[in-house]
């Protein structure tokens, strides 16, 4: 079947006691047993939870993956991965990982013993330079968060592989609908399905995938064991949320090209970050392992003074952080999402503005964004 189709059905059964179309919110916390260890596969909810079970099988089918593991938040995906990890090994991220991350591996990881490079996008052509023998995972975002840098995946794969590492892909930006790093050779895929797999900003989750037998029950055995678990309701509003995935997607992309062609032309705008625009030093990649380019724009305004007023002065784009839901979105990274990258070797430009280019008509964004750029231009 394909995509928009296991989207919408894939572990998605009727319910067998009642044949309801919707998988039922299962909200208990446990399982009535007919005799001691006796049970139909569930025995406690942070183990095991049927509205769990379907999101997990649809969203593991959607990535090309045997194995799906939900979580309570993306960085609750993102810490029970990095417990592959012992003190003493080596992780190798992409520079500009999302901040949240970047405030885990320096400020909770670190502290512990654990080894962190940070490799900007440009040198992955050099991956092997940043690997040796204690190396476990490459761990890479693309694109990336909020600079919107592509990775060839497969050659990071390979040079991952080839150090005995794995490699770890945050897919949250592109989603499985335009990106499967697994058919590329990637080892486990990270999501935070707070944003476009739920879509539609009123849900905090994450996940993992993988086609590895060994990895999967130990992602299994973390996710029971460190407890970072989504509750049923949870569950329940992103696979609502994925019904509409594809159909939520092709409309992002739309939009976040329109914006970013129209963002483009403006002498006002010193550089727009999209990876749809043939000018964008990650094109030729994206093109050839997305299906379309994603709905996240970023570019640099005149000056810090200039990127605080823009943000302030749009009223369709909301000032607010996250990303991925119908409504459109903006911010300032190095202020908000990514203020703890501010001390890192790659902090967010503090003049970069990110959008989240929602759903709504294309034309009535341009004019929001042409409003508030032209009424800052006047007063610069
Ligand atoms: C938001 C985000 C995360 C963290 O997810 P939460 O659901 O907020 O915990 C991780 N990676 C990327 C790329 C994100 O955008």
């Amino acid at each position: 079947m394909d995509f928009e189709t296991r989207a919408i059905h894939e572990g998605q059964e009727a319910d067998p006691a009642t044949g309801a179309i919707i998988t039922p919110i299962y909200q208990t916390s446990t399982y009535v047993q007919e005799a001691v260890g006796e049970h139909k596969g569930y025995d406690y909810s942070r183990v095991n939870n049927p509205t769990r079970t379907a999101l997990q099988r649809c969203l593991a089918s959607l990535e090309s993956a045997d194995h799906g593991i939900a979580f309570s938040s993306g960085l609750g995906a993102v810490t029970t991965v990095m417990h592959l990890v012992d003190p003493g090994q080596r992780v190798v991220l992409i520079a500009d990982v999302y901040g949240g991350v970047y405030r885990m591996t320096s400020q909770v990881y670190e502290p512990k013993g654990y080894l962190f490079d940070y490799v900007p996008a440009a040198e992955f052509a050099n991956l092997s330079d940043h690997l040796d023998d204690d190396t476990r995972i490459v761990w890479i975002e693309s694109p990336s968060n909020p600079m919107l840098n592509v990775v060839d995946i497969r050659a990071a794969a390979d040079a991952a592989h080839a150090a005995g590492a794995i490699l770890v892909v945050d897919n949250t930006f592109a989603t499985p609908y335009l990106q499967r790093p697994l058919e590329l050779g990637a080892d486990i895929v990270v999501h935070s399905t707070t944003k476009y797999l739920g879509g539609h900003s009123d849900v905090i989750g994450g996940f993992a995938a993988t086609n590895d037998h060994t990895i999967a029950e130990r992602l299994f055995f973390l996710q029971k064991s460190l407890g970072a678990v989504p509750g049923p309701f949870d569950c329940w509003l992103v696979l609502r949320g994925i019904k509409t995935l594809a159909l939520r997607m092709q409309r992002h992309c739309e939009n976040a090209t329109a914006v970013a062609v129209w963002l483009d032309r403006r002498p006002d705008v010193e550089q727009v970050y999209y990876p749809g625009l043939p000018t964008h030093p990650g094109h030729a990649i994206a093109a050839r392992q997305m299906r379309d380019f994603g709905g996240m724009v970023s570019f640099l305004a005149a000056s810090p003074a200039s990127a605080a007023e823009i943000v302030g002065r749009t009223k369709l784009f909301q000032l607010a952080e996250s990303l991925g839901g119908v409504e459109s979105l903006i911010e300032v990274p190095a202020r908000m999402t990514h203020a703890a990258t501010a001390t890192a070797p790659f902090a967010a430009p503090p003049n970069l503005i990110r959008l989240s280019v929602g759903i709504e008509a294309a034309e009535d964004l341009i004019e929001d964004l042409e409003f508030a750029l032209a009424t800052v231009g006047v007063r610069a």
